[in-house]
């Protein structure tokens, strides 16, 4: 058996845990933020992964960091700093809106005069969800609170048609896998509803294998990483770079013969990557702060991730994946959902309804 140590012992890691099962593969997360937890003692042929791409100097944080085995050690630093992210796309000539780090004396005016009459702050490192950003309107004045100052990058406003993401992985020795792209809807800058495969974003495979390939080669990157993008018109723009399995590749557990967590456990202990065999149409919908209802179940094709955390507004508590090679049937599903799921959720039913009919 082959162990795998997580750093960090989330949602993420939980499903990389069962992942392992039917790869022979022993998956251990790891409560890296547990002051008291003691340094887990590694196998020295046992390799290290991360759920997270920032975490605390603890103890058993530490250790996983310093193991040899501990794929991507290097990569982190770059991705987690949104400066050093954008600098690395940039360098590849990979399409990316338009951005100006905030510098301690960086002014809303540069902004507005670089980006555009509306610009997005967002936070260099620890945002998700959409947290630590801060949209700046021209028309409200010309003011860049002080606390966005060298923490923070602007970026220009993206007019965008839709968001969609591409997640993928490299071996060592360079391969690289991909799914099909999934469209995402975000509302408020948290991510509430994915599908995958869709016939009419075939044309874009290609450009956004191109533009994740280049960044996985040129970080000899390991394992899955998730590319979020904007398409306007025909052309995919990089949002983020994500350097783990990602909630938009969540669909593969019902929708793949191999999902991104068992892809990603694959590529990091050198396991052999065969392209997924992509099945049906998938619709991954997003649990947010609500509460727990078997009624979701009801349906054949609807499987449900429960992540045990305590429901409160806003957080993310786990979610649903329908997977059909009817299309009806999944209308059925997505409607018997309409009935046990918040008011808010009529909005997102109903964008993934119209995509699919
Ligand atoms: P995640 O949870 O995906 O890590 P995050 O907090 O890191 O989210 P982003 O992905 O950068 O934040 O932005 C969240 C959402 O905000 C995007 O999915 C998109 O809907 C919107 N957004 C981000 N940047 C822009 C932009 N430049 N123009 C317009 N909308 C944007
Ligand atoms: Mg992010
Ligand atoms: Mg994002």
């Amino acid at each position: 058996m082959k162990d795998v140590w997580v750093i960090g012992s989330g949602q993420l890691g939980r499903m990389m845990q069962y992942a392992g099962t039917p790869l022979g593969i022993n998956v251990h997360p790891v409560n890296v933020d547990d002051p008291a937890l003691a340094a887990p003692e590694l196998s020295a042929t046992g390799v290290i992964t991360a759920e997270r791409e920032l975490w605390p100097e603890t103890p058993s944080g530490k250790a996983l960091q310093a193991h040899p085995n501990f794929r991507n050690n290097t990569v982190f630093g770059r991705t987690a700093d949104r400066k050093t992210q954008k600098e690395l796309i940039d360098a590849l000539g990979v399409a990316t809106a338009k951005w100006l780090n905030v510098e301690a004396d960086t002014t809303a005016a540069q902004c507005y005069e670089q980006l555009g009459d509306t610009v997005l702050l967002k936070r260099r490192s620890g945002g998700y969800d959409g947290r630590g950003q801060l949209w700046l309107k021209q028309a409200d004045g010309d003011s860049l609170p002080s606390e966005w100052q060298q923490t923070s990058i602007a970026e220009e406003k993206c007019p965008f048609d839709e968001e969609v993401s591409l997640v993928g992985a490299r071996t060592a020795q360079g391969e690289l896998v991909f799914y099909p792209l999934t469209r995402n809807l975000h509302v408020n800058g948290i991510l509430m509803a994915s599908i995958s495969p869709l016939q009419r974003l075939v044309h874009l495979q290609s450009q956004a294998e191109d533009m994740l390939g280049a960044i996985l080669n040129e970080l000899e990157y390991v394992g899955v990483m998730a590319m979020e993008c904007f398409r306007i018109g025909d052309k995919l723009i990089v949002n983020e770079l994500a350097p783990r399995v990602h909630n938009s590749g969540h669909w593969t557990q019902a929708g793949a013969s191999i999902s991104q967590f068992e892809m990603h456990l694959r590529a990091i202990t050198e396991l052999p990557l065969p392209s997924p065999i992509v099945r049906n149409h998938s619709v991954m919908i997003n649990l947010i702060g609500v509460a727990y209802d078997e009624a979701w179940l009801a349906y054949a094709d609807t499987q449900l991730h429960w992540y045990n955390k305590e429901v409160r507004p806003g957080r993310k508590v786990g979610h649903i994946n329908i997977n059909d090679a009817s299309v009806d049937s999944l209308l059925a599903s997505l409607e018997n959902l309409r009935g046990h799921l918040a008011d808010n959720y009529g909005e997102v039913l109903d964008w993934v309804c119209e995509e699919l009919r």
